[in-house]
């Protein structure tokens, strides 16, 4: 257990680190942000910084030597930088989880081989397995990339007697996934803390609206029936536990009406505080940032208890931040800006959270 003083190492400098160092203060933890932007948003709000590449071992070397445990904000850390640090000290959550999850191929089959049901989908590597793919898959689907895509980049849909290969080429015929398009009733995610200790405590599942691929609002209660969102939850424990895991991570699925039933699919797993966990700063009794810190920290961690009766977390994206102070007077209202700088669009530049206690 890291006492009060102690150091955590954060991989990244966005502003999950900067959330993350603001709840580690709280608890009288200091974190060294490594991050190889110099503009990194976290560095403002940390004990030490470290800017220097993921491939720098001299640096990490050093930055391993300055903290207590390392963890991270982003799921593309470098596997051999991971590795790397792993050597030197605990790293939290284990780099394998990284392995699985930076790979679509790999997590679908992680998330299939522990029974919990996904979108079909097939790998395609050529053209004549792209071929076989929507043999098997059918369409209307989506041809995503294996690797590094994130909020819909690497992505193209094909419709119903669409152009797959246009599609792929679109990709640059990257090594993808092409996934069944899934006609959802709606968006939903559990954000989920296992402890050192194996105990697990998940958050209210939260209902997810997507503008442009990116998340946009998330609310609370879900509009899902008490099973479904049970079910939803035990889908996050089991995945926390296949995965030995240690940290805050997100499950993101989708709602699908077959017939009378609704089933629950997982469509992505991220192993790291999640953006539509974001509520939980103002809307719970103890936020996803402050579980992820106790959890690494070998601390106990909180029974989350949602305050209020409906609660809705708001991203500010691109310009719209320029507009956060039409917030600040609303009652039951707090806002988040990360000190990003330049308000690029589809850039994620702040929240804002809205909490109903009546
Ligand atoms: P992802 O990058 O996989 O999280 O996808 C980003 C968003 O694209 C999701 O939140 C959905 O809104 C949409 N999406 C992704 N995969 C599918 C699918 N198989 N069927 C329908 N919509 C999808």
């Amino acid at each position: 257990m890291l006492k009060p003083g102690a150091t955590i190492g954060i991989l990244g400098g966005g502003q999950l680190a900067r959330m993350l160092a603001l709840a580690a203060a709280r608890l009288g933890l200091r974190c060294h942000v490594y991050s190889p932007e110099k503009n990194s948003c976290a560095f403002d709000v940390v004990h030490a910084g470290t800017c220097a590449a993921y491939e720098d071992e001299m640096s990490l070397g050093r930055f391993a030597g300055a903290v207590d445990v390392i963890t991270y904000e982003f799921e593309n850390v470098p596997a051999k930088t991971a590795a790397f640090l792993a050597k030197r000290r605990p790293v939290m959550p284990d780099p394998q989880v990284l392995e699985t999850t930076q790979d679509r191929l790999i997590e679908k089959n992680f998330v299939s081989a522990l029974k919990i049901a996904t979108a079909p989908y097939a790998p395609v590597h050529s053209a004549s397995q792209l071929a076989d793919a929507v043999k098997v898959v059918g369409l209307p689907a989506v041809l995503k990339t294996r690797q590094l895509g994130y909020d819909g980049k690497g992505q193209a849909k094909i419709a119903k007697g669409g152009d797959a290969v246009a599609a792929w080429r679109s990709v640059h015929n990257a090594p993808c996934i092409l996934e069944g398009f899934i006609d959802f009733e709606r968006e939903v995610s559990v954000v989920a803390a296992r402890g050192r200790d194996g105990k697990v405590e998940c958050f209210e599942i939260t209902e997810n609206e997507h503008r442009d691929h990116i998340l946009k609002v998330s609310r609370l209660p879900a509009k899902v029936p008490p099973a479904l969102a049970n079910q939803a939850r035990q889908i996050a424990t089991r995945i926390a536990k296949a995965f030995d895991y240690v940290g805050v991570l997100a499950v993101e699925m989708f709602v699908m009406r077959k017939g009378q039933r609704r089933v629950l699919l997982v469509n992505e797993i991220a192993p790291r505080v999640h953006n539509s966990g974001h509520w939980t700063i103002d809307g719970a009794t103890v936020s996803q940032f402050e579980q992820h810190i106790r959890a690494v920290a070998g601390w106990p961690l909180g029974k989350p208890v949602r305050l209020g009766r409906r609660v809705e977390m708001v991203n500010l994206i691109g310009e719209e931040v320029n507009d956060a102070a039409r917030w600040l007077t609303v009652p039951g209202t707090s806002v988040h800006i990360y000190g990003k700088g330049e308000a690029r669009p589809h850039r994620k530049m702040g929240h804002v959270t809205r909490v109903w206690t009546r």
